[in-house]
């Protein structure tokens, strides 16, 4: 057995099911046994009813009286039913799945696995999952694990696939020098087939740890394989940036000061920067990225700025071509909607143009530059891989542009160094003067008629504007919460006086567009909205964030809602809505306390704790499937481990899977 054969080499995987799991990536037998169960069920450990505690929970029962019926106030279907053991009886109920009210025979048993919590006045399990219990124990006697469905490939289906492959777990050769206490084919049979949790929980370790090996390993060739490239040196114009600094209207923080000198002596090396801008929202990255796109176009190279959204990138062009045009920069704006596309890359091509703002339709290939000299990215980690390899392609031969990528997701100070070996960071982590703090205050949702209305009313009558994020676009089967459109709806009958409007992701670019647009200029007083405006819009003039249900997301991108508030000199206030018969988590409470985005970083981390699986932390430049930021003591442990095997140059040629396997790490982090 090879790990890098195809998966239909495998026994019991024909043609059919390959070409289902290549769908979603799995293309070798490496793929396949590394996609592991997304969590376990603990079947042994279902509780009598009588015992339950609220959380997640396991009951096994019959179920009877199963009804649907409409609610006008969500528009939503509810099925329920009453679960009954020999201990006690237990309401459950689905959201929108009327199909349920079929799906069961009286008289056969089932584990049902979900959320056992108060809500509407009394007890219930929410949206459990159902399997008949004879099935489940027959396969599994103990702990079972639960894969994410691919395609037609459901749980069990993959479980059995797996089984199947037993065999050969026995030949999978350890990929790293020795690591302490485990084996990778041990490791790896555990994933699938623990039969305790803590077994489950090694396994995982071990991998996370060999992922953390392979990134970190990755990034430090990387940064060697960088300085190898050549660049263009870019001297330091004093002058020229001393004018450009007088002529702002407001006066650069300390911190923007150090990171743009940085980028300017990181770009006068001929050697490729390479340079993460981590800033918390609102601490003016633009200007700093304004500033290099100046400085580089003094040193007579072009400039790509890349965003992630139209209204982003249209955005940055308006508020950089302005700043930079009085100094003669010429600014074009390519975005999908565009007029006259062919006549601008013309300019492009023939070097009219010098800076360049757009989004992904910079990067078709017919974009050409006459020369590149630094590409600047927003929100990197909205950019797939092959993308920034494209445009990372555009500059004059033999020669790489520098790279600046921005981001407002900040990884704790404590990790950057082992995880970003590749990538130099500047950090701003002052806000501009004059700002002032938001303030943010949990409400539980039956006060939102007492205490957010009036504020709602006093913000818009100042002339204020306002944010409400739902976590829904129309009404969803497993979370019971209000969408956007119901939520639009109610506001609009409550404030009539105001405008109001509605974004999703849904709705196609240029529509988004013109809501953005319209909220900008503040013909838009309340917008309703999904987080599609977590990132980046800029409206100084907005001072009101509601963020619903908000128990339901991370910290991280709770903090980056609430910045896009408290961007102007007026006061401005975030509310976090509780639903009913929830409270207030760490999380939340946290958030009240602190603006300070690379605190709440930390303090995630140490909230999570290690071995959660959980993606929201996950960044750009990371694509960590097994391990997650949370893991601090594996990743400084790897990356000790790390620089112990680089001392060794023998080693790179001794461990061959190893180093084939890291080139897919040094595709993504290899910015140059
Ligand atoms: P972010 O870091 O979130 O991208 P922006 O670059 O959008 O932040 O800056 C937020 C706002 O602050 C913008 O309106 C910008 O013009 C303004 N700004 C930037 N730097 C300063 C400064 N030093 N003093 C005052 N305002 C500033
Ligand atoms: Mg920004």
């Amino acid at each position: 057995m090879n790990l890098l054969d195809s998966v239909e080499s495998l026994k019991g995987i024909g043609p059919k099911t390959a070409a289902t799991l290549q769908k979603f990536g799995i293309k070798t037998v490496r793929d396949f046994l590394y996609n592991l169960p997304r969590d376990y069920e603990n079947y042994q450990y279902y509780v009598p009813i009588a015992e339950i505690k609220p959380g997640k929970v396991v009951v096994r029962g019959k179920i009877s009286n199963l009804k649907n019926r409409n609610t006008t106030r969500r528009n939503l279907t509810i099925t329920e039913g009453v679960v009954t053991d020999a201990s006690g009886a237990l309401r459950v109920i689905w959201f929108n799945q009327k199909y349920r009210v079929n799906q069961f025979s009286a008289d056969k048993e089932y584990l049902f696995t979900g959320n056992y919590e108060f809500k509407n006045g009394r007890y219930q399990l929410t949206t459990p999952s159902a399997t008949l219990a004879p099935e489940i124990e027959a396969t599994s006697s103990d702990l079972a694990p639960i894969y994410v469905a691919h395609g037609s490939i459901k749980s069990l289906d993959y479980k059995r696939l797996i089984e199947n492959s037993k065999a050969i777990f026995n030949e999978i050769p350890d990929l790293l020098p020795s690591v302490p206490k485990n084996t990778r084919k041990n490791a790896l049979f555990d994933a699938h087939f623990a039969d305790t949790p803590e077994k489950a929980k090694t396994a995982r370790d071990y991998l996370a740890y060999e992922e953390l090996f392979e990134l970190i390993l990755a990034a430090k060739l990387n940064k060697k394989e960088n300085e190898k490239l050549k660049s263009d040196k870019i001297p330091i114009n004093l002058d020229k940036i001393k004018e450009f600094v007088a002529g702002l209207p407001f006066e650069l923080t300390g911190a923007q000061k150090k990171a743009s000198y940085e980028i300017f002596r990181d770009m006068e090396k001929g050697v490729p920067m390479n340079r993460l801008l981590q800033g918390d929202v609102g601490s003016g990255k633009t200007m700093v990225a304004a500033m290099a796109a100046y400085e580089a176009i003094l040193g007579g190279h072009q400039v790509a700025f890349l965003a992630p959204t139209a209204i982003l990138a249209t955005q940055h062009y308006e508020n950089i071509g302005r700043t930079l045009s009085k100094y003669g920069v010429k600014t074009a704006l390519l975005i999908g909607s565009t007029k006259n596309k062919d006549k601008l890359k013309k300019l492009i091509k023939d070097g009219t143009v010098n800076l360049i703002v757009g989004t992904h339709a910079l990067l078709t290939d017919d974009t050409e530059f006459s020369n590149l000299g630094l590409v600047i990215i927003d929100e990197q980690h909205r950019f797939g891989v092959e993308q920034r390899q494209k445009l990372l392609l555009k500059s004059p031969e033999g020669l790489a542009p520098h790279l600046l990528a921005m981001t407002a997701t900040p990884i704790p100070r404590s990790l950057q160094l082992t995880i970003f070996g590749d990538l130099d960071v500047s950090i701003l982590n002052e806000l501009p003067k004059g700002r002032q703090p938001i303030e943010t205050k949990i409400v539980p949702e039956l006060e939102i008629q007492e205490k957010i209305y009036p504020e709602i009313a006093k913000t818009t009558e100042n002339g204020q504007q306002v944010y409400w994020i739902c976590r829904t676009i129309d009404e969803d089967s497993r979370i019971e919460t209000i969408s956007v459109k119901k939520r639009y709806e109610k506001l609009k009958q409550l404030f009539p006086k105001c405008k109001v409007d509605f974004l999703h992701g849904r709705m196609k670019p240029a529509e988004k567009d013109g809501i953005m647009g319209r909220f900008a200029e503040g013909e838009v007083q309340i917008l309703v909205s999904t987080t599609v405006v977590e990132v980046g819009v800029d409206v100084p003039n907005a001072s009101l964030m509601i963020i619903e249900d908000a128990e339901g997301y991370g910290l991280a991108q709770l903090h980056q809602l609430r910045g896009r508030v408290g961007r102007g000199t007026v006061a401005s206030f975030c509310y976090l809505i509780t639903s009913e018969g929830t409270k207030p988590t760490k999380r939340l409470k946290e958030l009240e306390k602190s603006n300070d985005g690379f605190h709440l970083a930390e303090v995630d981390l140490s909230i999570r704790g290690p071995g959660e699986i959980y993606g929201a932390l996950q960044h750009g430049a990371l694509d960590l499937r097994i391990a997650t930021l949370a893991d601090t003591k594996l990743i400084h442990k790897a990356g000790e481990d790390v620089n112990a095997f680089l001392e060794n140059p023998d080693n790179m040629l001794k461990y061959k899977e190893l180093m084939a396997s890291i080139a897919r790490y040094q595709q993504i982090t290899t910015l140059n």
